[in-house]
């Protein structure tokens, strides 16, 4: 069957049919649990460039066949998960990477791991800003999810990086969308379409990425507070005041103690039971002092207790991969952990209304998140699920009708992935899901690319 055609455009040594040879590209991070397809018609595909992409893709729209891309397996909400049979595409072997220092651009294939190009980048003495969490993501994944991260509060999220695309349509045909340019204003913007698309589109196949020179020098601060709400209070405060911190993140005190237990590490606080951990950026050792300084009094004011100043890369590393592994450490006891974004200014009502609908369901809400966006993931822990069957699904639709009222999103930075679509009618009308559905048609007629991600599937 199509196995046999697939390695014509492949080879044979890049088809897996074999269930246990693929059990890695079976799941993604996702907490809650989204099930792949237990039959066997998988097929797991490992293209080499765009025109055997284009091949694959062209033979699944002719056959009908479910095509799911897959980048690095890091996503949040099942988006790479096949639930169908069909072919599993990695883009893993697409590797490609050019600096152009003149242009201060990378063109770098979609399996480039977010480590490779930050190797790569800073090699040439530059700077790609975005750092969207766990580093074996692939550009193509983070741009099909329009990643975010922490540093988003002072230099945007994927989409203000990716200049330029090459993706593949299910149909075959390659389009080559924007360029090296920093303007273009050429009709509607497909490649803006795309990116976000979460492989619902087109299959990404090389990503143009605007980089930055380097900064002179950082540190990383870590402000412990004994109630919440002064942590959250000193937000606004410092994002007024001039300085634009590269992260402005907030965490619990229960988050960073499992996190570092977790690493074997010591949590450098002794006191508070809320975070502000900020990392400013300056050109100069001065420049970065005078803004710890300004900072530190903003907190003060708002109670803040002694601060931390990690001045070394070692300090600063260990704080933040305490912070990076939040997720990690919890996943274990995790049913669900939500991705919702409120203006940043109403942050404090949102976690208040949170921890009343933890205490109307009689568990403890841990939360983290990225204070200087407004973007917060609060966890839903498996006690939810435990205490009574039905009461995570009610819980999570409460702290979304919460942040609506806040005139909130659904999802900061994630995606919708397939576990975010049964609770999507809360934000997206019928008018703007049936505009959706019709540019879903346009670009993929037969639905082949990521069935039931995004947008509901109906067979
Ligand atoms: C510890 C941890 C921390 C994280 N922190 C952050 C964070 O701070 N901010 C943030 O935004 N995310 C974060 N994430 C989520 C994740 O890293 C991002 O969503 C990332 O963009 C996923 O990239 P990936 O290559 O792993 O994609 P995958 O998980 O493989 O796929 C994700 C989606 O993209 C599609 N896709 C993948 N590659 C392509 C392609 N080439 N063409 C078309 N579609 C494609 C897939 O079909 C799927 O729908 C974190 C994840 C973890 C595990």
């Amino acid at each position: 069957m199509m196995v046999k055609k697939l390695k014509d455009i492949v080879g044979q040594r890049w088809v897996i049919t074999d269930r246990e040879r693929m059990i890695d590209y079976l799941t993604d991070e996702t907490a809650a649990s989204v099930k792949p397809k237990p039959a066997s018609e998988l097929a797991l595909v490992k293209p080499a460039n765009s025109k055997e992409v284009s091949g694959i893709l062209k033979l699944a729209n002719c056959e009908r066949i479910p095509v799911f891309p897959r980048g690095g397996g890091t996503g949040l909400c099942g988006g790479a998960i096949p639930t169908k049979d069909g072919i599993i595409l990695s883009l893993e072997r697409l590797k490609g990477i050019e600096i152009d220092k003149d242009n201060l651009m990378a063109i770098a294939e979609a399996g480039v791991t977010l480590k490779e190009l930050v190797e790569k980048v800073e090699e040439q003495g530059l700077f790609f800003p975005p750092h969207p969490g766990d580093e074996s993501a692939q550009v193509g994944g983070l741009a099909a999810c329009n990643a975010g991260g922490s540093r988003a509060v002072k230099y945007g999220v994927m989409r203000s990086y990716v200049k330029g695309i090459e993706a593949v349509l299910p149909t075959g045909e390659v389009l080559k969308l924007g360029g090296e340019l920093l303007k273009n204003n050429t009709g509607y913007d497909l490649m803006h379409l795309i990116i976000g698309s979460e492989g619902t589109l087109a299959v990404i196949t090389r990503v143009i990425l605007r980089l930055f020179p380097r900064v002179a020098a950082s540190a990383t601060m870590v402000i412990p507070y004994n109630i919440r709400r002064d942590a959250i209070n000193a937000v606004p405060e410092i994002l007024q005041s001039g300085i634009i911190p590269l992260a402005i993140e907030y965490m619990d005190r229960i988050s960073v103690e499992v996190s570092s237990e977790h690493l074997g590490l010591e949590w450098p606080c002794k006191t508070g039971t809320a975070y502000l951990m900020i990392i400013v950026e300056g050109q100069s050792e001065e420049d970065i002092h005078s803004q710890c300084e300004r900072i530190s009094r903003i907190c003060h004011r708002h109670h803040g207790l002694e601060p931390l100043i990690g001045i070394t890369r070692k300090e600063q590393d260990k704080i933040l991969k305490i912070r990076s592994n939040i997720y990690s450490s919890l996943k274990r006891d995790l049913a669900d952990t939500i991705d919702i974004a409120v203006p940043p200014a109403s942050m404090g009502k949102l976690m208040e209304a949170i921890d009343r609908v933890a205490e109307r369901y009689g568990t403890t809400i841990p939360m983290c998140g990225h204070a200087g966006d407004g973007n917060l993931h609060p966890a839903l822990m498996k006690d939810l699920v435990e205490n009574k069957r039905g009461n995570l699904k009610k819980a999570k639709r409460e702290i979304y009708q919460e942040t609506v009222k806040l005139g909130g999103t659904m999802t900061g930075e994630h995606g919708l992935g397939r576990i975010r679509i049964p609770d999507v009618d809360i934000f997206l009308d019928k008018k703007r899901l049936e505009l959706m559905a019709g540019i879903k048609k346009v670009f993929d007629p037969n639905g082949i690319l990521n069935p039931g991600c995004i947008i509901k599937c109906d067979k």
